[in-house]
């Protein structure tokens, strides 16, 4: 860190102090991992510098050669990880691939069913203080009080009286094994759309460790940076047929241009 600690003493100061703090507590804080030394070489690599808007083959800005064919790694490297039929790389991060996925196939009022914040479920699943729950009639099914697992009857029987378009699966913290086929037949049993968010458990699914719920459900996201250890960039995997609406929705419709660095998986 010799050029920062010239530039500007007082961040590389801040740099050494986190660094030894990460070596010295242990924080069991399930949405962060230690990313490997390759990955922050990629981080902080000339990527950073580039701006692109679009997609590869398709940008708005010049010499985008090298970062077409990074975001065509990352995009092959999901597909044979997930078997996901399309892949968007570009969200900045978990919560803003859940919001284009919702502004991809429903209108502004449409109806979404998820699990609830205090059971486990995540802000930017329809929580009255996201976005996503001011633009969305929410409402939350939970977990059954005795076992803690989701309650299945309950979840159906909400589809059914509610009648949502789009139903959600995943949380930030579930302990349990997500039956994906049941979510699917419930979303199915009400024509909805089903969006399994695994932010936290992508990288034991990419490992095959655990069940994957790609074959389930219509759309999938995660997040780069908790199990799968890379940046902190988040990814949609999703059925070909959405691909076009999918990629609209990222660019432009929710955000500008993506950062190349963090496209590292
Ligand atoms: C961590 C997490 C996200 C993504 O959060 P960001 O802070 O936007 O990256 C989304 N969904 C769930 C269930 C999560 O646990």
């Amino acid at each position: 860190m010799l050029n920062l600690q010239n530039d500007d003493p007082a961040m590389a100061a801040l740099i050494d102090k986190e660094r030894l703090r990460l070596e010295e507590t242990l924080d069991l804080i399930a949405a962060e991992n230690h990313a490997p030394a390759a990955i922050m070489e990629t981080l902080g690599s000339v990527f950073n510098t580039k701006t692109i808007e679009g997609y590869p083959g398709r940008r708005y800005h010049a010499g985008c050669t090298y970062a077409d064919e990074v975001e065509r790694l990352a995009i092959s490297r999901c597909q044979s990880l997930f078997g996901a039929e399309h892949v968007n790389v570009q969200p900045h991060s978990g919560t803003s691939a859940n919001l284009a996925i919702y502004f991809s196939v429903l209108n502004v009022g449409d109806r979404i069913l998820s699990m609830t914040l205090s059971h486990g479920g995540h802000l930017s699943h329809g929580h009255s203080a996201s976005i996503t729950g001011k633009c969305f009639d929410v409402r939350h099914y939970g977990v059954e009080k005795e076992s803690g697992v989701i309650d299945y009857q309950m979840v159906a029987g909400m589809a059914d009286a509610f009648r949502p378009a789009m139903i959600i699966a995943g949380a930030s913290s579930y302990p349990r094994l997500i039956d994906y086929r049941k979510m699917s037949e419930i979303a199915g049993s009400v024509s909805a759309y089903l969006l399994v968010d695994m932010a936290h458990i992508g990288g034991l699914v990419a490992a095959g460790v655990i069940p994957s719920p790609v074959p389930h459900a219509d759309f999938v996201t995660f997040t780069c940076y908790k199990t799968m250890m890379g940046g902190r960039g988040g990814v949609i995997l999703s059925r070909r047929r959405f691909a076009e609406k999918i990629d609209k929705s990222v660019f432009p419709g929710c955000q500008g241009t993506s950062a190349v660095n963090t496209i590292v998986l």
